[in-house]
């Protein structure tokens, strides 16, 4: 029976690796291209005996050779979190740039329909709030954080331009922060932070005075908004994520609940260019695509903090 096929770049990552479960859910052959540089084989070690599914490790900065029919390529390669890319700038510049040529020069040679990973970053720190599509952002590219964000500026306007001019079938998803099982308790993020240091009974570190906001959207949910767009005809760029806002320290306070910590919320320097706010306008998101959040943060964070307790007591092991 014919499967299409699909080609998950950074698929051994925390979002790649759920978007590849949800590829094969919906029968199709999956290349996962991943050279591990923030990822994980635990990610998709239960898909290694699928005969649907492959695993290439590489690095997508170079040219990316696969076999035969390819009708769908996403391309989810990058360094994710401040921490990551930050240490990482020159890697994370060059996927967004030299990865996404390769990807989108796959995608032409494919005929097949291409999907970048665009992120709330391209907003910058925003004068507009809620973020809508239509914002050109507010973006020190000199910054530290410039080289994750101008990378997935430019990322975009390349697959803009492969469109326009290739023809090639493109589409944009710009994801606002994403939380859930297989992050990396070490990445950084305030999630695993926060999590991390309430279980192991450490100080919970919210950086600044913790007023900042954002706008947190559990993983299934972003995987099915990523699918819809994936099958719709929408070319421009679609936000994706969950427009409940908080505050950090209501979040870390929120963890300190549901965790039953005695740690206490001690305070660090804010990073600079740190986003003072962040929340998705998700009106194209529902009016196109038909998607909005299912899974809100009480439920999303039970969930999440099982799957930490369960890698720190396997790591104490
Ligand atoms: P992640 O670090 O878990 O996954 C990224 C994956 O890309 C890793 O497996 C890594 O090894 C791989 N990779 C990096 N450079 C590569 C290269 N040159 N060649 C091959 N593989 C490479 O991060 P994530 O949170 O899963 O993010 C995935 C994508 O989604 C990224 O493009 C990121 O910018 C985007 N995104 C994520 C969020 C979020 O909240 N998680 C928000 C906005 C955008
Ligand atoms: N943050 C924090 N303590 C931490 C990690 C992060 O207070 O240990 C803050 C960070 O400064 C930012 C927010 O939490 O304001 C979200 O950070 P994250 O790294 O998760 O993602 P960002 O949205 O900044 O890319």
């Amino acid at each position: 029976m014919f499967k299409p096929t699909a080609v998950v770049t950074g698929g051994a990552g925390f979002l790649g690796s759920h978007l590849c479960d949800r590829l094969l859910a919906e029968g199709m052959k999956v290349y996962c291209v991943d050279n591990l540089i923030t990822g994980n084989l635990d990610n998709i070690a239960h898909l290694f005996g699928n005969e649907n599914f492959t695993y290439i490790k590489h690095d997508v900065t170079n040219f990316i050779h696969i076999p035969g029919r390819v009708d769908y390529i996403l391309h989810f390669a990058s360094p994710a979190s401040p921490i990551d890319y930050l240490k990482l700038p020159i890697q994370t510049l060059k996927v967004g740039s030299l990865g996404t040529h390769k990807a989108l020069g796959l995608a032409k040679e494919k005929k097949a329909r291409f999907l970048i990973a665009s992120t709330s970053e391209v907003y910058g720190d925003p004068t507009i709030h809620p973020q809508k599509e239509e914002y050109w952002g507010n973006v020190n590219p000199i910054g530290p954080r410039g080289v994750y964000d101008e990378a997935k500026r430019f990322s975009e306007a390349l697959t803009m331009a492969y469109n326009r001019y290739h023809g090639v079938e493109t589409r944009i998803v710009r994801i606002f922060n994403t939380y859930g099982p297989r992050m990396r308790l070490d990445d950084g993020r305030a999630l695993p932070a926060f999590v991390g240091q309430a279980l192991r009974g450490e100080d919970i570190t919210v950086f600044g005075d913790g007023s900042q906001t954002r706008s947190f959207c559990y993983v299934s949910d972003l995987v099915d908004g990523i699918f819809r767009l994936l099958m719709s005809n929408e070319i421009y760029p679609v936000n994706i994520g969950n427009p409940s806002e908080i505050t950090i320290k209501q979040f870390a306070e929120e963890v300190i609940k549901h965790t039953a910590t005695k740690s206490k919320i001690i305070y660090k320097d804010l990073p600079e260019d740190d986003p003072k706010v962040r929340q998705p306008d998700i009106t194209r998101a529902k009016s196109i695509l038909g998607w909005s959040p299912k899974v809100d943060r009480q439920e999303g964070l039970k969930i999440t903090i099982d799957y930490f307790k369960k890698r720190i007591a396997h790591l104490l092991v």
